[in-house]
């Protein structure tokens, strides 16, 4: 069960999570993210003491000490719990004090970062201790690890999760942080921005779960981003792929990594909402339930580079040396479409972008378009799917679509648009496609 920060921002809604956790007897694991606000305060703490702001960034640390002052005064009654949530507090608050004394480094970026989750991990252990229930916290930094490719390893966590849990053996609840690991090199780490669904996930499939649940602030994933859109509705069930698409492209309520691993081993997801725990939710399964359009997300910050060369007519070999420059520079490329004489493809990391058009350029003519987003209808079998296409772009004849990448997969069809008409596309599709 991974709980996201709103589910936990609150104190009485810490205490729901509590009732949501003891609602069954059998054993779980239970993630969760930090406070919601709290990763956005120490991203900001820490670019603020990166540009050596440290008045700035005090405040910052004096500001975020308050509200959890506030917080555990709100969730602990009992004075020597009390005790306890005072002197955690202590020691992380200590800790964001030092560091404001120390030079900045990646790495100690990376330790601020990690304090939103070892706080909210620690307090919800008392919130337990609150109310009789037994538990066992077992520190996500002694068994999440990345390999030297950054990227986590399924058995390696099963291993030495293993031996943690087997260690607690009477424990039927367990407690750990989402989102900090360690990296290759034995720092903390993190999985990125929403990494706890990646963690929830990553133990479920390591410890082979029946079920891994995403607890978050909507009932479940919707047929469009509710917060562009007005009108949207939850979707019952996806298939993996559909999942793992809408996660990519875009659907923040789930990390983009974060259905591989559930995938792999095939552990039922279910997204459910800490407000409405009666609600059905969606459920992510190797089933898809029904054929057609389930769902629209967009990806935003996306640059589209066009390479034009009239030695790509009727040569081959032409792609392998373009994509060969995104693999120098570790880029990676999510929408491909071609010409004879013209190649577009849409990257979501401008780090190397300079280093890519230097090379590039030497094979042909480039074009580059930043600003754009990309918007994936997402749904099984889609492209055989009856008006499919008349529908779309019906919906979208006013916009300037860029790009078009129909039958890459069954059940995507991805679009390019400039951002600023994604708020005006999403809408059409809504009214177009699901007649919202
Ligand atoms: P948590 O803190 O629980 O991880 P997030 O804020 O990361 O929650 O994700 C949940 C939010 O994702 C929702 O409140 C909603 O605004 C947003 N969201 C974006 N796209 C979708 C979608 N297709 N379906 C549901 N929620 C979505
Ligand atoms: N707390 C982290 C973040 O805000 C991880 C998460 O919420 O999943 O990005
Ligand atoms: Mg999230």
């Amino acid at each position: 069960m991974k709980f996201g920060g709103t589910s936990l921002g609150k104190p009485h809604r810490m205490q729901e999570v509590a009732d949501l956790v003891t609602a069954d007897s059998e054993i779980k694991i239970v993630v969760l993210s930090a406070l919601s606000g709290t990763t956005n305060a120490l991203a900001e703490i820490s670019k603020l003491l990166s540009l050596n702001e440290r008045n700035a960034a005090k405040q910052m640390i004096d500001a975020l000490e308050v509200h959890y002052q506030d917080f555990i005064l709100a969730l602990l009654s009992d004075p020597k719990l009390l005790i306890k949530g005072k002197a955690a507090l202590a020691e992380h608050f200590e800790f964001l004090y030092i560091i404001l004394k120390i030079s900045f480094s990646e790495a100690l970026q990376k330790d601020i970062l990690a304090q939103g989750e070892l706080l909210s991990t620690k307090l919800f252990s008392l919130c337990l201790a609150s109310k009789n229930i037994e538990h066992k916290l077992l520190p996500a930094l002694e068994f999440m690890t990345l390999d030297n490719q950054d990227e986590p390893q399924v058995g390696t966590i099963k291993v030495k999760l293993s031996q943690l849990m087997q260690k607690n053996r009477e424990t039927k609840i367990f407690l750990t942080q989402g989102y900090i690991t360690r990296n290759a090199r034995g720092e903390i780490d993190n999985l990125k921005r929403g990494g706890s669904d990646y963690s929830a996930s990553l133990i479920a499939a390591a410890m082979n779960a029946s079920v891994c649940e995403i607890w978050t602030d909507i009932d479940g994933m919707h047929n469009n981003d509710p917060r562009v859109v007005k009108k949207t509705r939850p979707v019952e069930q996806l298939s993996f792929d559909e999942a793992a698409e809408l996660a990519y492209f875009g659907a923040k309520i789930l990390h983009p990594s974060s259905i591989w691993p559930a995938q792999l081993f095939n552990v039922p997801v279910r997204i459910l909402n800490t407000m409405a725990p009666g609600a059905k939710g969606t459920l992510i399964s190797k089933e898809a339930g029904s054929v057609g359009v389930k769902a629209v997300a967009a990806k935003d910050n996306i640059t589209a580079i066009r390479i034009k060369s009239s030695r790509m007519l009727l040569a081959y070999g032409f792609l392998r040396k373009v994509f060969e420059v995104f693999e120098k520079y570790k880029t990676s490329i999510d929408m491909i479409t071609t010409s004879e004489v013209a190649v577009s493809v849409t990257i979501d990391s401008d780090t190397y972008i300079k280093d890519i058009i230097r090379d590039l350029e030497i094979l042909g003519s480039v074009e580059i378009d930043t600003n754009q987003t990309i918007v994936s209808i997402v749904g099984n079998e889609i492209t055989e799917t009856k008006e499919i296409m008349r529908k779309l772009f019906e919906s979208l004849m006013a916009i300037p679509v860029r790009m078009v990448s129909y039958g890459g997969s069954r059940h995507n069809i991805s679009l390019l648009i400039p951002s600023s008409y994604k708020e005006e596309s999403l809408q059409l599709l809504n009214e177009g496609l699901f007649d919202l």
